[in-house]
C-alpha cells in the first residue's frame, strides 16, 4: 500500500503553522451538524472529547471503566516534557526535537516530533489554566526535574501523581461539556468493532458491560484513543483491564498497524516475585534524579547492601554512561540491569534485581526533602514490599511498560481508514523505537488539545459524507459478527480460564520477544502462538452468559485479540534484522553490547495489513528521512 504521511512541505520550523492555515474550516454554524465518536476517556481520549465539543460537534465518548476518571493514565507517576526553558538551563524546542528523535533511535518522522515540541508548551499554560496542581519552587514558580535521555530539567509534575492530575483536568473539561450536552459519555461500553461504510470509518459496535446489550452507534467520525497494548505479555506495569480490542479490530477492518515490534521495558519497576503474580509496580523514572543504581561487583554477594563497601559496588549506568549517568534513556539503562543480572551479579532472592540507593541523596538533602519529592512513590514500595527504602535501596528490574507501535497515522493522525483517527498510546507517531520518559502524556494531550481539533474539521470538511443509518448492511453485519463472537466464546465450555492462556501467551512473549530477541526464537514464538491460539479456541472456558456483568467474556475477547497481535508482533521483530530502541536483536549488537541500527535498510516505518485468519499479513513501508537531525550512532557515554 503507498503510505502517504502528508508531511507538509518546507522548513521544519514552519510545517505545522502552515498546516494549519491550509486546512480546510468548519464554521462554527456546520459544526453542530457533525458528530464524532471518540472511543477512550484517558488523556488523549478526554482531551479531544472535551475539546471537540467545546468547538461546537456533537460527541459520543467512551470507555470500559465505570468513570472516564478511571483510564489508565491516572496511574503515570513521573512528569510531563515541556520545552519552557524556566530553568534557564539551555533547553529549546530544537532541544527536546532532538531529544525524542535520538532517542527514539532514529526511527520517528521528523516532522511529527517537532510538532510534538512546539506544542509541549501550550500544554502546560492549558493544564495550569485548568488548575493542574503542577509541583511549584519555594518562590512559587513551576518547579522542574529531569527524566531520561536529556541533560535539561523539564519535567514538570505533581509529585508521584502527574497522570492523575492531569486526568482531572481533562475530566474536568469533559464533565462541562457533558453537563453542556455536548458530549454523551457511556461509560462501561467496550468497543468490539469498527463499521466501515463504503471505505470510510461511520461508527462502533459496543457492548454494555453490564447489560451485554450490543448496539451500534453512527457519526460521521470515530476517533480512537484506547491506549496501549503492554498487556499482551501478561505481566506488565499498565492497568490490568488496558487492551488492544479496539485497534486490533480496527487492524482487520483495514487500518494498518505500525511498528507492532517496538515495546518499552522500563528498567525502574518491582521486581517478579512469584509465578502467580498478575501486575508489575513501576517505580516512577523519576527517583533516579536522585537515586543511584548499583550491583555488587562480585558474583553471587548475597551480603545485605550496608554491609558492600563502596568500593565493592558497581555503578554501573555512571561508570558506562558519564555524561547521562542514572539518567540514561529506558532501553539502555533496561539492557545494562539485564546484563550485570545475566552477569551473576544481580540482587534479591532470584539474583533479577539491581540496587536503587537514595543514601547519599538523604544524606546530601535530608529525608525530608526526598519525602517531598517521592513521598507517595516510597509509601506504594514499602507496601508492597514491606522493604523501608529511607534505610535500605529499593530494588528494581525491567518490565514491560509501554508500546511505541500502534496503528499507522499520517500527520493529520488519520490512520488508513478515512475518517478514523488514532490519538495518544493507540498510534505509533512520535516516539521511534523509544519512547523518552514523561512524553507520553505530551503526546496524549498534543494530539487530543491541540492536534486533532483542527485535522478532524479538514476531514469533515471535504468528505461529502452521506448519511449513515443502522438498517444498512455494513452496520448490520458488523453487528452480527460481534453477536457471533460473544455466543462462540461463551460456547466453547472448555477446561482452561481465559488467565491461564493469556498468562502462557505472556511468557511466550517475554521470552521470545522480550528484552532480547533472536532469529530462532521469534520463529519459534510464530510456530507456538497459532497452536495456542488454536487450543484457546477449543478449550477455554468462559463462564457465565452474555446478558450479564461477566468479567471473564470481556477478557476472553481481549486474550483473542492479543493471540494474534502477539504473532504480528514476533513477525515485525523477526522481518527487522537490526537492533534500535527498545527492539534488541542479539545478532545486531556492538562489541559493547548496545544496540547496532542498519539506517540502509531499515530506516522506514514498517506498516503491516490484515490479510486474513490463515494469511500473511502485507509489509508496506513508509521511509524515513532525515533532514534536520543527523542519524547518528546514539550515544550517552
Ligand atoms: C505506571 C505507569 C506510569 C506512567 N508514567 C508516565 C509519566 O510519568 N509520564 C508519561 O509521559 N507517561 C507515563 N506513562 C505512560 C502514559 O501514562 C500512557 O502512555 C498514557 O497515559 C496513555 O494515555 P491514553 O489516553 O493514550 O490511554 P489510556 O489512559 O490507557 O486510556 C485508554 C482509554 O480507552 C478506553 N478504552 C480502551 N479500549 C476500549 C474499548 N475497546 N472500548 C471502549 N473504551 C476503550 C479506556 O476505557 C480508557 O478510557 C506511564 C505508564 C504507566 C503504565
Amino acid at each position: 500500500m503507498d503510505l502517504n504521511s502528508r508531511i507538509p512541505v518546507g522548513p521544519i520550523q514552519q510545517k505545522w503553522d502552515r498546516h494549519r492555515f491550509e486546512l480546510k474550516l468548519v464554521n462554527p454554524a456546520n459544526k453542530r451538524k457533525y458528530s464524532v465518536i471518540v472511543v477512550g476517556s484517558g488523556l488523549a481520549g478526554a482531551s479531544a472529547a472535551a475539546t471537540l465539543s467545546e468547538l461546537g460537534y456533537h460527541v459520543k465518548c467512551f470507555c470500559f471503566q465505570d468513570s472516564p476518571r478511571r483510564a489508565h493514565s491516572i496511574a503515570a507517576q513521573g512528569g510531563i516534557n515541556a520545552a519552557k526553558n524556566y530553568q534557564n538551563d539551555g533547553d529549546s524546542i530544537w532541544r527536546l526535537f532532538y531529544d525524542t528523535v535520538k532517542g527514539g533511535d532514529f526511527r520517528a518522522r521528523e516532522a511529527n516530533v517537532y510538532r510534538l515540541a512546539q506544542i509541549s508548551v501550550n500544554i502546560i499554560d492549558q493544564c495550569v489554566a485548568q488548575g493542574v496542581p503542577f509541583a511549584r519552587e519555594y518562590g512559587g514558580l513551576l518547579a522542574n526535574r529531569s527524566f531520561g535521555g536529556a541533560q535539561v530539567s523539564r519535567t514538570f509534575y505533581a509529585r508521584g501523581q502527574t497522570g492523575q492530575q492531569l486526568l482531572l483536568g481533562a475530566y474536568q473539561a469533559l464533565e462541562k461539556e457533558i453537563a453542556r450536552g455536548g458530549v454523551t459519555m457511556f461509560p462501561r461500553t467496550e468497543m468490539l468493532d469498527l463499521i466501515v461504510i463504503n471505505g470510510r470509518a461511520r461508527g462502533i459496535v459496543a457492548r454494555d458491560m453490564v447489560t451485554g446489550r450490543v448496539e451500534s452507534h453512527l457519526a460521521d467520525a470515530v476517533v480512537l484513543g484506547t491506549g496501549g497494548y503492554g498487556n499482551v505479555f501478561y505481566l506488565s506495569t499498565n492497568a490490568k483491564g488496558s487492551n488492544a480490542t479496539a485497534i486490533w479490530r480496527a487492524h482487520k477492518r483495514g487500518a494498518l498497524f505500525s511498528n507492532p515490534c517496538y515495546t518499552q521495558i522500563h528498567p525502574t519497576c518491582i521486581p517478579v516475585s512469584g509465578e502467580y503474580q498478575s501486575k508489575l509496580t513501576l517505580m516512577s523514572e523519576s527517583l533516579r534524579n536522585d537515586g543511584r543504581v548499583w550491583v555488587p561487583k562480585q558474583r553471587g554477594d548475597r551480603r545485605p547492601p550496608d554491609q558492600i563497601p563502596e568500593a565493592e559496588r558497581d555503578y554501573y549506568l555512571e561508570r558506562k554512561y558519564p555524561s547521562f549517568g542514572n539518567l540514561a534513556p529506558r532501553d539502555i539503562a533496561s539492557r545494562a540491569a539485564k546484563e550485570v543480572c545475566d552477569d551473576g551479579r544481580g540482587v534479591g532472592p532470584n539474583g533479577l534485581g539491581v540496587f536503587l540507593d537514595f543514601a547519599d541523596a538523604i544524606k546530601r538533602l535530608g529525608e525530608d526533602r526526598i519525602r517531598e519529592r517521592y513521598g507517595n512513590l516510597f509509601e506504594m514500595y514499602q507496601r508492597i514490599t514491606d522493604e523501608n527504602p529511607y534505610r535500605a535501596p529499593m530494588r528494581i528490574f525491567p518490565a514491560v511498560h509501554y508500546t511505541m507501535g500502534g496503528l499507522w497515522v499520517d500527520y493529520d493522525l488519520m490512520s488508513t481508514i478515512p475518517g478514523l483517527f488514532v490519538i495518544g498510546e493507540a498510534n505509533f507517531s512520535d516516539h521511534g523505537a523509544n519512547r523518552l520518559g514523561a512524553s507520553a502524556l505530551m503526546q496524549g494531550l498534543a494530539d487530543g488539545y491541540f492536534i486533532l481539533p483542527y485535522t478532524i474539521g479538514d476531514y469533515l470538511a471535504g468528505a461529502k459524507l452521506e448519511k449513515a443509518d443502522s438498517n444498512q448492511g455494513d452496520v448490520i453485519s458488523t453487528e452480527g459478527a460481534v453477536n457471533e463472537r460473544v455466543l462462540r466464546l461463551l460456547s466453547i465450555k472448555g477446561r482452561r480460564t481465559v488467565d491461564s492462556f493469556h498468562r502462557e501467551l505472556g511468557k511466550l512473549m517475554w521470552d521470545k520477544c522480550g528484552m532480547a530477541r533472536s532469529a530462532e526464537g521469534l520463529r519459534e514464538g510464530i510456530q507456538r502462538i497459532p497452536a495456542l491460539r488454536e487450543e484457546f479456541w477449543q478449550n477455554v472456558n468462559v463462564p457465565g452468559s452474555d446478558a450479564e456483568l461477566n468479567q471473564a467474556l470481556e477478557k476472553a475477547g481481549r486474550v483473542a485479540d492479543f493471540l494474534e497481535l502477539g504473532e504480528l508482533m514476533c513477525r515485525d521483530a523477526l522481518h527487522r534484522e537490526e537492533s534500535c530502541g527498545g527492539h534488541f536483536r542479539v545478532e545486531h549488537q556492538t562489541e559493547d553490547g548496545e544496540a547496532k541500527r542498519d539506517d540502509d535498510s531499515f530506516a522506514y516505518v514498517a506498516a503491516w495489513e490484515w490479510r486474513g485468519d490463515n494469511a500473511e499479513p502485507c509489509l508496506s513501508r513508509e521511509p524515513l528521512t532525515f533532514e534536520n537531525v543527523q542519524l547518528a550512532t546514539r550515544s550517552y557515554k
